[in-house]
């Protein structure tokens, strides 16, 4: 069977760089297998859920160069959740339950105090008709939950069950059912929770196998027992660790400050981000790959670490620096074009500047530079000043390539005496404004001999 993946975010927020890595997981998963990848909305929860949301993940996904292949919103397929729910209302496995928060929570207390497992204790199997008719005459409306098959045949007596799957990343897992309270799946208000839709949508949706968060592990034993109460075999399932921030805390989709259009904004490049949200919490050593297929090449979903990973953002800029500095000219060009950076000079500008730069768009200021001068005259020593004068009547003539520089300070050297950084910094700074950047051997030819002249103090 060919394998089928979905990437299921609820647009309730942007993503960031922990939800980029389980659709990276997922993507990376299908294009090793020849498979299909479908971005699925999860939008049931409609207070939180926006379309503008949506649409900019998509964009997000694109921008990591993940292109599905199909898109789904649940808000469109409420009716076959209904159905679902419907054939286990008949079966006597989704039941009617009226008790508030503040109940449950007496009753949750209650069990820890008994040494019992804080799980719910179905108690509303028990409601007769008559009770619960007068529940809804108190206006009281039901959520529904779904009946574990933890049980012989006494559903007040759960035994030890376990849910056993060879996980795909982590090897063999096991959730005791009896160790979970009964999920709901329908709220008061009709509206479903993400355990039922996500199945009823897994089976249509042939879905081959579920990659996602760790955090996920305790649902896939409920939701395996759903997909059976449902007649349907389950996909395989794999669990990825989470990242966590520096400082050990969860990522968030409310912070925003490691979403991934905010790292876009900030010009950090895509495959810088892809490589890390993939590889870090991984026993692949973390580098930045040019470009999707070498990082799907190099992709091992059974490499991720069971525990979670710290994610640094100065990690990625170490990776972008990588990047750059390796970027061939035609990887950059249309972008370079974009922010001005075109003509003739445009490649070999590129390939001197590409090693000293963190972000692309940091080749806009040495354009600058190299086509139109220093921001301000570089301020030099006064004994400086007339070294660098003299240096410049010693300009050799043109045409000029990767050696003038070379001809051009030895000559210096031999008639003033100076050597090393005395020789070369005064000469940087006149040429450049600032102290350090690209090699003078490369920027000299992009400058020409008229305007280097121009450069003269
Ligand atoms: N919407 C769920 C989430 O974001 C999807 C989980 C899943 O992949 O099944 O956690």
């Amino acid at each position: 069977m060919s394998v089928t993946v979905r990437f299921a975010p609820s647009p309730t927020g942007n993503i960031h760089i922990g939800n980029a890595r389980t659709a990276l997981f997922n993507w990376l998963f299908a294009r090793k297998q020849g498979g299909r990848f479908i971005l699925r909305f999860d939008d049931t929860d409609t207070a939180r859920s926006t379309r503008a949301y949506a649409d900019q993940i998509e964009a997000d996904l694109r921008w990591l160069g993940i292109e599905p292949d199909h898109v789904e919103r649940q808000s469109e397929r409420v009716a076959r959740y209904d159905e679902a729910a419907e054939r286990l209302k008949a079966a006597g496995l989704l039941y009617a339950c009226y008790e508030t928060p503040d109940e449950l929570e007496r009753r949750r207390r209650i069990r820890l105090q008994r040494r019992l497992p804080p799980v719910y204790g179905r108690e509303a199997l028990r409601l007769t008709d008559e009770e619960k008719a007068e529940f809804e005459a108190e206006g009281r409306k039901p959520h529904w939950r779904f009946l574990l098959p933890n049980f012989t045949s006494d559903p007040m007596s759960p035994q030890r069950t376990e849910m056993v799957w060879d996980d795909t990343i982590r090897g063999s897992e096991t959730v005791d059912l009896a160790s979970l309270s009964d999920p709901v799946l329908v709220r008061e208000d009709g509206s479903y929770l993400y355990t039922l839709p996500s199945v009823v949508d897994d089976i249509d949706m042939g879905v081959t196998h579920v990659i996602r968060g760790d955090d996920h592990i305790t649902n896939t034993g409920a939701q395996i027992a759903l997909f059976r109460a449902l007649g349907a075999t389950e996909p395989a399932f794999g669990h990825h660790n989470l990242l966590t921030t520096a400082s050990g805390e969860g990522l968030s989709k409310r912070t925003g400050a490691l979403s991934i259009r905010k790292l876009r904004e900030d010009g950090i490049e895509a495959m810088s981000v892809a490589s890390l949200a993939t590889l870090i919490g991984t026993s692949e050593a973390v580098s930045a790959k040019p470009d999707m297929a070498a990082l799907i090449a190099d992709f091992d979903i059974s490499s991720s670490s069971k525990s979670a990973a710290k994610f640094d953002p100065a990690e990625l800029v170490v990776l972008n620096r990588a990047l750059l500095r390796d970027m061939p000219f035609d990887a950059a060009r249309e972008r370079l074009a974009a922010l001005g950076i075109e003509g003739p000079k445009a490649e070999p500008f590129w390939i001197a500047v590409r090693g000293n730069i963190e972000l692309l768009n940091d080749a806009r200021g040495w354009w600058t530079i190299v086509t139109r001068g220093p921001d301000a005259a570089a301020v030099l020593d006064p004994q400086d000043e007339a070294f660098v004068r003299e240096a410049f009547d010693l300009l050799p003539p043109e045409p000029w390539d990767r050696e003038t520089w070379k001809q051009w300070t030895d000559t210096v050297k031999q008639e003033t005496g100076r050597k090393g950084k005395a020789l070369f910094a005064p000469l940087r700074l006149a040429l450049t404004g600032v102290p350090s950047g690209p090699e003078l051997a490369d920027l000299l030819p992009l400058l020409g001999r008229e305007e280097t002249l121009a450069r003269r103090p």
